[in-house]
């Protein structure tokens, strides 16, 4: 059997990062970005006051309770301005260009508000509620370097700086394509053999969570014409392609069957509990990558924290390897079988671990309980209560 990091390694060799892409700001958000973004302009662009109140020459004010005439006002968005004369003092509002000749602002709190003459309470040393130019950043600095993530944070500082589009990578779209003909869309009756669809739910949400975007194809039967001929369609719009089921030691198995002969994915036993049964390869002429995974629910969710998720980040540009873990007391005696690597189903508490009761890798309500997997290496059976144990936090 194929050990789990030698899987993992050939799908990230084989995977490529998408190609660059511009787009308005807006679309922007979850994309990766394929540019540096440097300011044309110092941020604030010109010194400005922090405050409501007045601007003053500090020294006009180091002596108080003192009363000043005042000049005038500037409002946010005012230009042209008179230079401020000794003795002299305008309204100031937050964001307003602070005039020549001022070198602080008192805040209106400290004054009596007036608007014709002013009475300050307390002085303002120099520099005072005053916002100074490039103190944010200064021209040409670089606020956001190729390969960040884009959150509303970044989109927020892409407008700041003045950018209207922006060089990213696009979110993967992967298409998610569940096979089975004893499955039954949800919201439709159960029939006789007959289960619920969950998994391309699952996955098309487990590909959204990871950053890209998650279409699902329904299901189709065990014909593999059929899988073929839904598969062909969907190539069109895809990224990458995930299917779940038919690719077991069974009859019936259409992934399997389909995708055999054409001789660009490959079928293999992976080392690991659950989910042994895997495959990849690429597909089409434009050689989409596709990952077929185990049916069983359990199972076709392992696989995706463990393969599809690395691989769409790398996809994305990211760095990418296997899924982060954390270390825990383990609650409770676990057991693994001889030469796989188990990932068990538990809740994850603070630095403690509790495996769920429930391991098959049909039971999905119990991985529907768990937050985190336990790791269990391919040379250990069993672990005793109170072992230290890997985890993958969920
Ligand atoms: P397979 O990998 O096709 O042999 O399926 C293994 C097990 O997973 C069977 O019990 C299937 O009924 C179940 N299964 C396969 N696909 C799905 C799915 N999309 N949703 C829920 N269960 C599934
Ligand atoms: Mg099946």
């Amino acid at each position: 059997m194929k050990p789990v990091d030698r899987h993992l390694a050939d799908i990230l060799a084989a995977v490529r990062p998408l190609a660059p892409l511009e787009v308005e700001i807006e679309a922007a958000l979850g994309a990766v970005l394929a540019e540096d973004v440097a300011s044309p302009v110092p941020l604030p662009p010109f010194d400005n006051s922090a405050m409501d109140g007045y601007a003053v020459r500090a020294g006009d004010v180091a002596a108080v309770p003192v009363t000043l005439p005042v000049i005038g006002d500037v409002a946010a968005g005012d230009d042209g301005l008179n230079a401020l004369g000794p003795g002299l003092v305008t309204r100031i509002m937050t964001g307003a260009p602070l005039p020549a000749g001022a070198d602080a602002v008192v805040p209106v709190e400290w004054t009596d508000g007036g608007t014709a003459r002013v009475r300050i309470d307390r002085p303002a040393p120099p520099g005072n509620a005053i916002r100074r130019a490039g103190e944010d950043v200064r021209a040409g600095d670089v606020v956001l370097r190729e390969g960040a993530r884009i959150g509303p944070a970044q989109i927020g500082i892409l407008a700041g700086v003045g950018w209207r589009r922006v060089l990213v990578r696009p979110r993967p779209r992967v298409v998610v394509l569940s096979t089975g003909a004893e499955l039954s869309e949800p919201g439709t009756p159960l029939g006789a053999g007959h289960i619920w669809e969950s998994n391309s739910f699952m996955l098309a949400a487990a590909v959204r969570e990871a950053g890209a975007e998650g279409f699902r194809a329904g299901s189709v039967t065990d014909d593999p014409k059929e899988f073929m001929d839904t598969l062909d369609a969907q190539l069109l719009r895809a990224d990458a392609v995930i299917t779940s089921g038919g690719v077991s030691m069974g009859a019936y198995e259409p992934v399997k069957e389909a995708l055999s002969p054409l001789g660009t994915v490959t079928f293999e036993k992976v080392a690991m509990q659950p989910g042994m049964p895997q495959g990849f390869g690429v597909v089409g002429p434009d050689r989409v990558p596709i990952f077929t995974l185990p049916g069983n629910p359990v199972s076709s969710f392992v696989s995706f924290v463990l393969f599809v998720k690395p691989a769409l980040r790398a996809m994305q540009g990211l760095p990418a390897g296997p899924p982060a873990t954390v270390r825990a007391t383990v609650t409770a005696p676990v057991r693994s079988p001889a030469g796989k690597r188990s990932y068990l189903r538990a809740v994850l508490t603070g630095e403690t671990v509790a495996p769920v009761t429930r391991q098959g890798s049909h039971q999905l309500a119990a991985l529907a309980a768990a937050n985190a997997l336990i790791v269990v290496p391919e040379d250990e059976t069993s672990l005793p209560e109170g072992a230290e144990v890997e985890v993958i936090p969920l």
